[in-house]
């Protein structure tokens, strides 16, 4: 609020004092002005609307009804004595009572008189009742006093803030009195041209009106102004870091292509790269070529074929002299990598070599020499390599599977690992919406890889309720004669390990009967079975021995089995969507057609339904992605838990794309033109910007 008041304790403000104060900051986090004038009315009452009598649902949070009273009395004694009363308009009969404050109630009510009643609707006996409305004598004069108060805010609060009277009620007189004594401090923090380029309301007006709106579109108008100012904020503050990170940081200059990318691209690459794969190489030959360090974020679904794209960055980082490696998560993952990796580029071409915590000592010693001798060009591993022990002659680009499993420092680590910073590519294989990408990887560029390989058909997934069974056995024999393999997965729930395994060894048993000796073999992988024995399993359905695969969700990395063509999902209602997608897209790696079967039981939470559904419709990682996003919001999407970032106090990344889209283009266009944000129309951002992240420094966001 740049006034500095707004810092003030909570404690000062007239009618909080101390043990308020206490409860304000234990409860609500409230601890100064600021604090209390952002705790938003989740929600605001119509108090302009009047409902009939035979309009009113039970589960209206509130009403507002103008009837007449035709009846009351006094029931029962000491502990259920209540006044009971009854109105009516033209439309019906409501019963009211009331349990406290009888005396006063029974007093005031004159029978045959009209009031606007106002309270939350409820039924006893199956009758409309309300239960301590708040009563006011109907006249003119009334009703126009209750036309100036519109639209009230409705605050949470605590059972124990109750205990303070800073019920709903209680905070919304805390929060007049703030408005009455600040209101004027509330200082404006987006220059003129943006308020009027983007039609916003003044901040002060914002804050008024978000409390205690003048009517319904002075309230939209201050929402929307809101969240302009968070998102804009927001955006600032990531491309603010990016601009600071292309200042500090010199980048490597890949300027030439030479033999390594040259032989690969004429010699080895087993077929034409897609449109994309070269609209996105293009883009990072251009990044390493500036001068500055790149940092890009590759998009691409399953099988859109990421990894050529990343291998061919690397070898014209080779081509420049410079080393390379590849970090992923997981030790399948990386051995899964390498495998892909070296069997792209042959033997007796470049040096590739896996890294992982199960190398060993009398290995890792030979890598390490290699690494620090220049000899060794591909380095392929977990984060074991990025370990201060493993030191690169010349570390020159570095590809990142799977980013959000690492942190912020880890990505430092790497910033360190070369008095340039290597490059930096980034890949997801599950893909997020756009507006998630631009504020989880906001100071990064984005390259989306948005096209299959041709020839790949897309799978096609079909939705099939326990009836169905005889039919998909049908289906597989048919799909197994004509020599395709088959995935039947299973869902793995922590909380109980022995039940999935039971789940699992049951659809063994049934498989097993219907798929009999000799003509099918089958293989069995689920978490518990020993590594060497897994392994054993998969080898012999990698090599077609084995023609079905009964898993639980350990192969949603790790294998792939172009001959595959059927993926089977049992329970599938219990999955999430990316978990589908990604278990669907072990399918559809060959040049045959693919089938996807969800299996599920009859009955479906809608959730689960429209989950289904979309995996049905589309193929497209992003639209399922998008189709998360609106189900599960963007808090729980997965590999955003831990990111401050998406803690918006009243934008939505869900709603709000749009808005998201404008501020972003906003920020972009400023610093196209200003980066310092130094021209006088814009010091009211910069004075804003620094008030907002004192203390901060490009390395402690990511
Ligand atoms: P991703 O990592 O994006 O999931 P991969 O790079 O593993 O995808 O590619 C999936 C499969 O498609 C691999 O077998 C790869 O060799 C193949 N592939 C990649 N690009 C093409 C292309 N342009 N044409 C044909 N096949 C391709
Ligand atoms: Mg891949």
């Amino acid at each position: 609020m740049n006034g500095q008041s707004f810092q003030t304790s909570i404690e000062y403000l007239k009618g909080v004092g101390t043990a308020r104060a206490d409860v304000l900051k234990k409860e609500l986090g409230i601890k100064n002005l600021e604090d209390l004038l952002q705790h938003f009315p989740f929600r605001h009452i119509d108090r302009t609307r009047y409902y009939k009598i035979k309009d009113i649902q039970h589960d209206l949070p509130y009403v507002q009804v103008i009837a007449r009273l035709t009846h009351k009395e006094i029931l029962g004694e000491k502990h259920t004595k209540r006044l009971v009363a009854q109105v009516q308009d033209e439309t019906g009969v409501m019963e009211l009572v009331w349990f406290q404050g009888i005396k006063w109630v029974e007093k005031n009510l004159v029978v045959g008189k009209a009031y606007i009643l106002f309270g939350k609707p409820g039924s006893f006996n199956g009758k409309a009742q309300m239960s301590h409305p708040e009563f006011d004598p109907y006249s003119t004069e009334a009703m126009q006093r209750k036309g100036n108060m519109t639209l009230q805010p409705v605050y949470s609060s605590t059972e124990k803030l109750k205990q303070f009277t800073l019920d709903s009620k209680g905070l919304q007189k805390l929060i007049t009195g703030l408005l009455d004594q600040y209101g004027r401090e509330i200082h404006e923090n987006l220059p003129a041209y943006i308020l009027n380029k983007f039609k916003l309301m003044t901040r002060a007006d914002a804050y008024r009106n978000i409390h205690f709106p003048e009517d319904a579109i002075k309230l939209a108008e201050a929402k929307h102004r809101l969240k302009f100012e968070e998102l804009f904020f927001l955006q600032l503050k990531l491309l603010k870091n990016k601009l600071l990170r292309v200042q500090k940081f010199k980048g490597n200059i890949f300027d030439k292509v030479g033999p390594y990318f040259n032989e690969f691209y004429h010699h080895k690459l087993p077929f034409e790269l897609t449109n994309s794969q070269k609209k996105v190489l293009k883009e990072i030959r251009l990044d390493s070529q500036r001068g500055v360090q790149m940092n890009r974020l590759l998009q691409g679904d399953v099988g859109s074929g990421k990894t050529v794209v990343a291998l061919m960055s690397m070898l014209i980082a080779i081509d420049n002299g410079f080393q390379t490696c590849i970090m992923a998560p997981t030790e399948i993952l990386a051995s899964q990598h390498y495998q892909t990796i070296k069997s792209l580029v042959g033997d007796d071409f470049v040096e590739v070599a896996l890294l992982t915590g199960s190398t060993k000592p009398k290995d890792r010693k030979i890598l390490h020499e290699k690494l620090e001798n220049g000899e060794l060009k591909i380095l392929i591993g977990t984060h074991a390599l990025i370990e201060d022990k493993v030191q690169y002659k010349n570390l020159g680009m570095v590809v990142i599977d799977e980013q959000h499993r690492f942190g912020v420092e880890q990505r430092a680590k790497l910033w360190r690992k070369n008095t340039v910073p290597p490059h930096i590519l980034v890949m997801t294989a599950t893909p997020i919406p756009r507006t998630l990408a631009m504020t989880l990887y906001g100071d990064l560029d984005v390259s989306v890889i948005d096209e299959l390989p041709a020839g790949r058909k897309p799978i096609k997934t079909v939705h099939y309720y326990e009836n169905s069974r005889l039919r998909m056995f049908g289906f597989m024999k048919e799909e197994i004669a004509k020599g395709r393999q088959i995935y039947i997965v299973y869902p793995l729930i922590q909380e109980s390990e022995k039940l999935d395994l039971k789940n699992l060894m049951d659809g063994y048993e049934v498989i097993s009967r219907e798929f009999p000796l000799p003509q099918y073999r089958i293989s069995v992988v689920y978490g518990k079975i020993k590594p060497a024995e897994k392994e054993f399993e998969m080898q012999r359905f990698v090599k077609g021995e084995t023609q079905i695969m009964v898993a639980t969700t350990v192969i949603e990395v790790g294998v792939n089995v172009p001959n595959a063509s059927v993926m089977i999902i049992e329970n599938a209602e219990r999955f999430g969507l990316s978990q589908l997608h990604q278990l669907r897209g072990r399918v559809g790696r060959g040049a045959e057609q693919s089938f996807c079967i969800l299996m599920s039981k009859e009955k479906l939470s809608p959730e689960g339904r429209i989950r289904l559904n979309t995996m049905v419709k589309t193929n497209n990682g992003f639209e399922i992605a998008e189709t998360d996003l609106q189900l599960r919001g963007p808090g729980n999407i997965e590999g955003t838990q831990q990111s401050g970032l998406l803690d918006l106090k009243v934008a939505d990344l869900t709603t709000d794309q749009e808005l998201l889209m404008q501020c972003r283009k906003c920020v972009e266009d400023i610093f196209a033109v200003d980066p310092q944000l130094a021209s006088p129309e814009n010091q009211i951002l910069n004075l804003a910007f620094q008030a907002k992240n004192a203390g901060l420094s490009w390395d402690k966001i990511s």
